[in-house]
């Protein structure tokens, strides 16, 4: 067991690259804790108007979950998907051995863009299998009791909350919801004591077990908990990640998860190859090249949290 803990984990302000040079918040992985459950990366980009084009790139070894808060996407991918994505629509894509995919705002302007992607890393059963594209526009949605004010509603968007199960595909004991506390509202939280758990403020104010969060950051809660309390002035959004803590060291380099360095240096080949592992994503005559590697080994990061 881990036990409860309460660690705030600070986003940091990461260049995404490319030609329009967007800005991104990265809260996972962190450097004292590589994963949540199997939770592995939290970026946050907006909100900002933006002409998004991040052109094809590979996955391995984890699947993407895109939350949209603000404005359109359209995602492509070596499997064949062309979709729009919006607001309360969850985009999962499961990389397994291999896939690649594209993601643009709608448009050829800048539009006003905000929105959650996080992956969570694949266990070995699944991590060598086939790629997956799936779309949920419903969603779950569970109703909070609150112990003072009005009641407040979490979307299951992956995994399971409060004996609520997403529709969407998983390969190990996880959650990710999204959490709306109307103002002047608060409320328990319930959580499995067997999971870790943390929560990310998106908007709005919220104290979390009597933690004054600020806005992108994320409270580390550990396990051990069977609830948490939180509570809102003005109103809230969060956005709860947790699950049975990861087993495996996993080394992620780039847009790449696996075991070890030789696995990430494959990959790395094979995309720069063009190799059939990754495909092609149909209307593009670029791809994002793979940058160099480092001179050292790659190595898993610890968890010292
Ligand atoms: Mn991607």
């Amino acid at each position: 067991m881990i036990g409860e803990r309460r660690i705030v984990l600070e986003p940091r302000e990461v260049p995404l690259g490319g030609v329009r040079g967007m800005n991104v918040l990265r809260v996972l992985p962190h450097r004292n804790l590589p994963t949540i459950g199997a939770w592995c990366f939290l970026d946050r980009f907006g909100p900002a108007d933006t002409r998004m084009r991040v052109e094809p790139h590979p996955h391995i070894g984890l699947q993407t979950v895109t939350w949209p808060l603000v404005g359109e996407i359209r995602h492509r991918d070596s499997l064949g998907s062309d979709v729009d994505l919006r607001r309360g629509q969850l985009n999962l894509m499961t990389a397994g051995n291999g896939i690649s995919h594209s993601e643009y705002s709608i448009g050829d302007e800048p539009i006003p863009l905000d929105a959650l992607q996080l992956w969570v890393v694949l266990p070995d059963g699944a991590r060598r299998g086939p790629g997956g594209f799936e779309r949920h526009t419903d969603l779950p949605q569970v109703a909070l009791q609150a112990a003072e004010g009005t009641v407040a509603t979490a979307t299951v968007v992956l995994g399971e909350f409060a004996g609520v199960t997403s529709p969407a595909t998983v390969h190990t004991p996880i959650v990710g919801a999204e959490i709306v506390v109307p103002a002047g509202t608060g409320i328990r939280l319930p959580l499995r004591p067997e999971w870790e758990h943390a929560l990310l403020l998106v908007e709005g104010d919220a104290i979390v077990a009597t933690h004054d969060l600020a806005r992108n950051d994320m409270l580390y809660l550990g396990d051990s908990r069977d609830a948490v309390e939180v509570s809102s002035v003005q109103g809230a959004l969060l956005f709860l990640i947790g699950g049975e803590p990861f087993a495996d060291e996993i080394v992620m380099w780039w847009n790449f998860a696996g075991r070890d360095h030789d696995e990430i240096v494959e990959a790395r080949t094979e995309w720069e190859a063009a190799s059939d592992r990754f495909g092609v994503v149909e209307g593009h005559d670029v791809r994002i090249p793979a940058p160099p590697l480092p001179d050292v080994r790659l190595m898993p990061r610890g968890r010292r949290i």
